[in-house]
């Protein structure tokens, strides 16, 4: 059987929200089979649960939001992105304010927390939900067109495009293609961070976003270039980052999808809109599990690549 994954003991981290500026600690503790990925907010008066699912999501201006009676976590995408690279089904998060901390910008420091804390598996199959036919979501025309697409596919692999037109991104690549069961997530996607342009830091302060951001977790450019002293840690940063934020994005769902994912200049509002629209058509989707793990997509097996 091919089994859901949890931790094998709890980890912390602290650090600061990147929009909100606070400092949060966050507790992954392992959890029991079924009971998907839940964010608990420990510093109420009384502890709020807040399950990730796709219609849990609230908010998704620069960040995804997710909320449970009036209780919120923001920017969880990029956590969410590296338990989704590890295959890690169910786990507890306890967190202290509103805010998942934004650590170095990437999912890197989170793969290495739960690979340190260790990964084990549970006597429950591992559900997905494999795609059965092509679902489509678009906004806008022409020159401010975005679309993302989820297609069947026997394994899970994703292809992204950015059009930035910015000297500073023009020299990187603006495409990129990359399958979960390749198993090199930690290495080719983990590191990518996030990245900022100085033009839009005043417009984000304003609107009390960004306030946590510094080149110690963002790749900031200006007019021109990276500003960042040692520069990118891969040629095409950028668009791997989207990569990044998108598998983040779509493990909200609650299971690993297998389906073939594209996407033109997508971001977390048009995702979280993908699964919506998926989640609409039951007979695009079902979901599995593998008594065999050999029937499984190559790689799904094995989701937990050493560095
Ligand atoms: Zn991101």
């Amino acid at each position: 059987m091919l089994a859901q994954r949890t931790l094998k003991s709890l980890t912390k981290a602290v650090g600061v929200g990147l929009h909100s500026g606070q400092r949060v600690e966050l507790t992954l503790r392992p959890a029991a089979p079924d009971t998907g990925i839940v964010f608990r907010r420990v510093d109420l008066p009384e502890p709020v649960d807040i399950p990730v699912h796709a219609t849990a999501v609230s908010d998704t201006r620069l960040a995804s939001t997710i909320s449970s009676g009036g209780a919120k976590v923001h920017t969880i995408e990029h956590l969410m992105s590296a338990c989704s690279g590890l295959g890690l089904d169910n786990l507890m998060v306890d967190i202290t304010a509103e805010e998942v901390p934004i650590l170095d910008g990437s999912s890197a420091s989170f793969v290495y927390l739960l690979q340190s804390a260790g990964i084990v598996t549970q006597n429950a199959p591992k559900r997905f939900i494999r795609v059965t036919r092509p679902v489509e979501v678009r906004e806008g025309e022409g020159r401010s067109l975005k679309w993302a697409r989820l297609e069947p596919y026997h394994g899970y692999k994703l292809s992204f495009e950015i059009e930035f037109d910015h000297p500073a991104v023009n020299s990187t690549g603006q495409r990129v293609e990359f399958d979960l069961g390749s198993g090199n997530y930690s290495r080719e996607i983990a590191r990518a961070r996030t990245f900022g342009f100085t033009k839009d830091v005043e417009m984000m302060r304003s609107r009390g976003l960004g306030l946590g951001a510094s080149m110690d977790n963002a790749i900031v450019v200006d007019r021109y270039r990276v500003l960042n002293s040692d520069g990118l840690r891969y040629d095409d940063e950028f668009v791997k980052h989207k990569i990044l934020d998108a598998i983040g994005d779509l493990y909200v769902i609650g299971h690993p999808l297998l389906a073939s994912y594209t996407a033109f200049r997508s971001g977390h509002a048009l995702n979280n809109q993908l699964l919506r629209a998926l989640l609409e058509q039951p007979d695009a989707y079902e979901v599995v599990s593998f008594d065999d793990e050999k029937q499984a997509p190559r790689g799904m097996a094995e989701l937990a690549p050493a560095w």
